[in-house]
């Protein structure tokens, strides 16, 4: 039986909830994760009919890329549509989770989804996400130095880029004396003792903090741990905003637009005049992404691909780079698929739909 516990934990092992933005409301909202799931159906916003969709295919989990609680609600009367979708999830039991600027922050994520749809390669992160990067420091008696590597990489530690298991150590000579209160591993109270030991050094994503430090004390044979956390100023390249990647031809700018057009189905673009050079190096970000304009052009990109682009920010291109809006729903409606594939791969008995009704607001003539 798959509750919705363990749907939760998948997906904030992929996207872990420390990624996303401080104004953000990711997780789940609503429901118990102690529920079996009947179902999950995947949408971009949460609205009324989605509601009845989810009802009427019996899927009692939403997944939702945005958030349908923002700020605190001080009132649940109906008025408005997240009240009455509040009220309606509660009153039939079903359960919104939302996966937001986590998704969008992580390698594997909403950005991803774009620039693959686009056909780009050589994809790294536009703007890697600061402080979210901690190093351990240890000192271990030799006999221990590997079970509690062993103990501190299981826990997440140690992950640089594509490797496993990073860590530097040097050995030392370490010297303490017991109290006559304590309880020591080796040496006798009130006696100097020295002890080679070794220096680890390890890095770990800061939100890993509380199940490193338990799996060095759970191996660390001392009664007291010696040990530093430093929070690193270091980025994590697979973590972070927008992304960046490359075609394998150059396309001009008028080919390039229609390109787009065609690959993500659109019928209504907004750009910047054409650049005089080719386009081969496009950075995409699902969303809003203007706050990403001046870190493209440092990043050598000849396009941005984005949503929300507003009337004094197309004047930031300034002939350096082609902005092109292509609407905030249609920038991430592929970000359904993504979460099907990344979800329905690893619950193979769960039914993952998604939804049917379109919740874009916004409407073209
Ligand atoms: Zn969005």
């Amino acid at each position: 039986m798959t509750r919705i516990k363990d749907i939760v934990n998948c997906i904030e092992h992929i996207a872990p909830l420390a990624y996303q933005e401080n104004y953000d409301n990711a997780g789940l909202v609503i429901g118990d994760l102690s529920v079996p799931v009947t179902g999950v159906l995947i949408c971009l916003d949460i609205t009324e009919p989605v509601l009845q969709e989810a009802k009427a295919k019996n899927c009692n989990l939403i997944i939702a890329h945005h958030p349908i609680i923002f700020r605190p609600i001080n009132q649940l009367t109906g008025k408005n549509n997240a009240e009455r979708c509040i009220t309606y999830a509660i009153k039939q039991d079903i359960a919104l989770y939302t996966l937001h600027t986590n998704l969008d922050n992580v390698a594997q994520g909403v950005n991803r989804q774009m620039a693959q749809t686009l056909g780009l390669e050589n994809l790294s992160i536009l703007l890697p996400k600061p402080g979210i990067l901690s190093q351990l420091t240890t000192f271990v008696p030799q006999a221990s130095i590997d079970p509690v590597l062993k103990a501190l990489h299981a826990a997440g530690a140690g992950r640089l880029g594509n490797y496993t298991h990073c860590n530097f150590v040097t050995t030392g000579m370490g010297s303490f004396q017991p109290t006559s209160t304590a309880n020591p591993h080796l040496g006798t109270a009130h006696q100097p003792e020295k002890v080679e030991e070794g220096r680890i050094e390890v890095v770990f994503p800061a939100h890993l903090e509380t199940q490193v430090l338990r799996a060095l004390h759970a191996t660390h044979p001392y009664e007291e741990v010696a040990y530093y956390i430093h929070q690193l100023k270091n980025t994590d390249a697979r973590v972070g905003a927008g992304m960046v990647g490359e075609f394998s031809q150059t396309l001009s700018s008028q080919a390039f637009l229609e390109y787009l057009k065609a690959k993500m189905r659109l019928i209504f673009i907004r750009h910047t005049a054409p650049i005089a050079r080719p386009i081969k190096r496009v950075a995409v970000c699902g969303g809003s992404g203007s706050f990403l304009i001046q870190e493209a052009i440092l990043k050598q990109a000849d396009a941005l691909v984005t949503a929300d682009v507003k009337y004094h920010d197309f004047f930031k291109a300034e002939g350096q780079i082609l902005i092109v809006d292509i609407g905030h729903y249609e920038s991430e409606v592929g970000t359904k698929v993504l979460i099907h594939t990344l979800l329905s791969e690893k619950f193979a008995s769960i039914v993952f739909l998604e939804c049917e009704t379109v919740t874009n607001p916004i409407y073209y003539l």
